[in-house]
């Protein structure tokens, strides 16, 4: 019988045995999970994914009612006071620069794509403010088509902490993510790793006593191992 200490040691990072292993204990542990900013539409999840940068998804959950009662639609916002905008999301950070970015995207959306947000990723990208990982969140937990693989914070320290990627940059992790994972996985696998990412494998001094992936993690900042 092989022991998951014996397992942990032989196999090398993109083993198809240990990636299967690691994308079946990630479901176990996480069924279901949907992304965590609140929306009702497209273009809610637009706007909320653009001010979620470099801010909590809490956060941008406690900001976005009160923007969307006031401005509802897309035509409304392109139209909104850019100091009335900035002034509901000023406690997201970098303010002045989401405002105007959700008021820029607002008028493409209502001026390109006749107040729709769009659904593939040449046209995702021509929103001001929206780069492949929003465009990644939209066409995913929106739309349910995996266009690519959403590489934030969490996902990318994961990836590499598990020796799914080496790479640095959020492109080129996503690059090695659509390589290596069946793109049925896609979506989901980046709500998995966001999880386990805020829950067991944090930034700093991450959770390993506690995490079911320790046998096959191999990490060289683990805080426990048991191989
Ligand atoms: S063992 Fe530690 S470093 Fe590896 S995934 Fe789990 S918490 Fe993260």
């Amino acid at each position: 019988m092989t022991t998951k200490k014996a397992a942990g040691k032989r196999r090398s990072p993109l083993e198809p045995a240990r990636l299967a292993a690691i994308l079946a204990e990630l479901r176990r542990l996480y069924p279901d999970v949907v992304c965590a900013l609140q929306h009702k539409n497209a273009w809610e999840l637009t706007v909320a994914t653009i001010l979620s940068a470099q801010c909590t998804d809490v956060r941008v959950n406690l900001v976005t009612p009160a923007l969307f009662k006031a401005f509802p639609t897309p035509k409304a916002m392109m139209l909104a006071s850019l100091p009335e905008l900035e002034e509901l999301v000023r406690t997201t950070g970098f303010f002045r620069n989401k405002a105007k970015n959700i008021q820029g995207a607002a008028r493409v959306v209502v001026e390109e794509f006749g107040g729709k947000v769009p659904a593939t990723m040449e046209e995702l990208l021509r929103l001001p403010g929206v780069a492949r990982k929003t465009a990644n969140v939209v066409s995913g937990s929106w739309f349910g088509k995996p266009l690519g693989v959403v590489v934030d914070t969490h996902v990318l320290r994961l990836s590499r902490r598990l020796g799914l990627t080496k790479e640095t940059t959020p492109e080129k992790v996503e690059r090695d993510l659509m390589k290596i994972l069946p793109q049925e996985r896609w979506i989901q696998f980046s709500h998995e790793l966001i999880h386990h990412g805020r829950a067991v494998c944090v930034a700093r001094k991450p959770r390993c006593g506690e995490c079911t992936l320790e046998p096959l993690c191999e990490a060289k900042d683990k805080t426990w191992s048991s191989h």
